[in-house]
């Protein structure tokens, strides 16, 4: 006789609820700004830039990170458990809220034993359901907010699937922070924005705030008005900014810090259109659905550009194999390429075919002015 084997019961799961940012207690108004230091470095440190960044009055939340993960070991991996006393100070002597990002567990024990008022969960731990149900099993019945970053690769369900892992435990002042994508290619910004992806995120979880991570998305200093102008535009909730007392000398990420006391400026200088916050309910106005074109129109700026680049590297080619710069065929092999998967994307062929006549004719152009210039 065969053994009946029974099938484990689907665990229950609650109903979800994520309450609006504008009923979290450390909301203004947007945007949401959590500034502080990529980590926690020295007691001095984390309370002078806690003591400059509570003056500005700009400040909502005070972050720094205790434990560190690090891409390759040898860097600062963080001081660990002995600064979250000194965070507790600053929330104590500044009356500010204060973040920490947790990894595990006891990450998380530690943080709570300290009274830390908000849990952010790191990029490298989003990629791993395992870490983050871990996570989610330790914070049950427990009163926090948590924010979560999105994973290092592009992956909208994974990102999705650890804010639900984290809500279904009962959390339900849940955030999510956007701060880029990995890559392999050289682009302009450290990691790599992708703003369709958390447009995207906010379209199938309207309730979840989006907090913009300029400080990891361009790893330098220069483009951080534009990127949180950006997320301005976009309708986002919040800012999460990294800034350090001395920027230069920092033990992590000394590129990308800006000076607590220039908080202002970079908050001053953008422009704010809209004013609710986008997670109360997203509604495709028509300013909305055009900030969405511009998003491809300047993924297509990047792709053209990479094009061309490329194109040049081709005349250099052709001049040391003595070819001419203009082979027919293989321009005619393009357009037919392009014409095909035009089709499948419903782009008519007699479209397609004109604009890859120019993009062909540019590259061409490219071409010549390289072969001419070596
Ligand atoms: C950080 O916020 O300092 C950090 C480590 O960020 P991420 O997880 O986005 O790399
Ligand atoms: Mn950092």
């Amino acid at each position: 006789m065969e053994a009946k084997v029974k099938s484990p019961s689907k665990p229950k799961m609650d109903d979800t609820y994520i309450k609006p940012i504008s009923d979290w207690s450390v909301y203004k108004q947007r945007p949401l700004v959590i500034s502080g230091p990529c980590s926690a470095e020295t007691e001095e440190q984390v309370m002078e830039t806690a003591r400059i960044l509570a003056a500005t009055g700009r400040c909502d939340v005070f972050r720094a990170g205790v434990w560190k993960p690090r891409t390759k070991p040898g860097g600062f991996e963080g001081v660990g458990s002995v600064a979250l006393k000194w965070m507790k100070r600053v929330s104590l002597e500044y009356g500010l809220p204060v973040a920490v990002e947790v990894a595990n567990q006891k990450h998380v024990y530690e943080a709570l034993k300290y009274g830390i008022d908000i849990l952010w969960i790191g990029a490298r731990t989003t990629t791993n359901p395992f870490s983050i149900q871990e996570i989610a099993d330790t914070l049950k019945g427990v009163d926090v907010t948590v924010l979560v970053k999105n994973p290092v690769n592009p992956d909208l369900n994974l990102w999705i699937g650890a804010i639900e892992r984290i809500n279904k435990v009962g959390i339900n002042r849940i955030g999510a922070i956007h701060r880029g994508f990995s890559c392999y290619e050289n682009e302009l910004y450290r990691n790599t924005p992708k703003w369709q992806i958390p447009v995207e995120l906010r379209r199938r979880m309207p309730g979840v705030p989006v907090i913009t991570d300029p400080s990891h998305m361009s790893g330098r200093l220069d483009y951080l008005g534009e990127i949180s102008q950006k997320a301005m535009d976009l309708n986002f909730d919040g800012l999460m900014i990294e800034s350090h007392i001395d920027p230069e000398k920092a033990w992590s990420d000394s590129k990308q810090q800006i000076h607590p006391g220039s908080l202002v400026s970079l908050l001053d200088e953008l422009e704010i259109k809209r004013n609710a916050p986008a997670s109360l309910g997203f509604s495709d106005t028509i300013e909305e659905l055009r900030d969405q074109i511009d998003i491809f129109d300047d993924q297509l700026m990047e792709i053209l550009g990479q094009r061309f680049k490329l194109a040049g590297q081709i005349g250099s080619k052709k001049k040391k194999l003595k070819m001419k710069p203009l082979q027919n065929d293989r321009k005619e092999q393009v357009i037919a390429r392009a014409v095909e998967r035009g089709k499948e994307k419903g782009l008519g062929a007699e479209f397609v075919r004109e604009i890859f006549e120019i993009i062909h004719r540019e590259s061409l152009n490219r071409q010549i002015r390289k072969m001419r210039s070596e």
